[in-house]
């Protein structure tokens, strides 16, 4: 069993340091910075051994090297993305399983927001790190992959089983909401959705984790019906 902690950086990123729970070995997700993780890390008296990333963004990979010099600890990357994500030890495509302690990862790979960009599916822990590949109550903006990508991507997160927690790489939940709400002003499970997260950052608290479950309901880029849709709804949210 996973064991997850969320930590904030930067102004909105998620970083996640993940400890399986028989073996003790510890992964960190997308860590974007070198000192915050070192903190906690040492503060929990936590070694760490694998660094996921899900893309080669910045804001993802920037303690990649640090970390690695202190720590010793393997970088697990996409194989598409080999030359661009710091530090690569492992190369993994789509598919592909790996073992944190007993807890197994695969890959799915999710081109849009980048070419290289995956996620990491815990399919008996029914956890998926998504990345900026899917928000709360959005999705991530196209820097590199067509519209078709990008729905075909998210397809892939919406087969998964709908109790699936996502862990994805940004706090926007909110701003993401009013997009949902101009848009699809009548859906009730949206209104119930946004009053919840409303109150969660009223008093600070992260409105991540979400689930598969609640972003079938609420999210309208999982809800577009075709691409042709999806398209019109990232440009005006590009300009929203
Ligand atoms: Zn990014
Ligand atoms: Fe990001």
């Amino acid at each position: 069993m996973l064991r997850i902690h969320q930590i904030q950086v930067l102004t909105d990123n998620y970083v996640y340091v993940i400890t399986e729970s028989k073996s003790k070995i510890t992964a960190c997700v997308d860590p974007s910075v070198f000192d915050d993780i070192e903190n906690f890390l040492d503060k929990n008296n936590l070694k760490l051994d694998y660094i996921l990333n899900t893309h080669h963004h910045n804001d993802h990979v920037g303690g990649n090297l640090k970390l690695k010099n202190k720590y010793g600890c393997k970088i697990i990357g996409s194989m598409n993305d080999q030359d661009r994500i710091p530090g690569i030890d492992i190369k993994l495509k789509e598919n592909d399983s790996f073992l944190i302690g007993k807890s197994a990862f695969k890959i799915i790979d999710t081109p849009g927001h980048t070419n290289g960009h995956i996620c990491f599916y815990f399919e008996e822990d029914q956890v998926l790190f998504s990345g900026d590949t899917l928000f709360s109550l959005g999705c991530g903006r196209l820097f590199e992959g067509t519209y078709k990508d990008m729905v075909s991507s998210l397809l892939k997160i919406k087969s998964l089983s709908s109790k699936t927690k996502i862990y994805c790489g940004h706090e926007y939940t909110l701003n993401n909401a009013k997009f949902c709400k101009k848009y699809d002003s009548e859906n009730k499970d949206l209104q119930k959705k946004i009053e919840k997260i409303e109150k969660l950052r009223e008093n600070g608290i992260p409105t991540v984790p979400t689930t598969l479950k609640e972003e079938l309901e609420c999210n309208i880029f999982l809800r577009a019906k075709d691409v042709k849709t999806f398209s019109k709804l990232r440009d005006f949210k590009d300009n929203f």
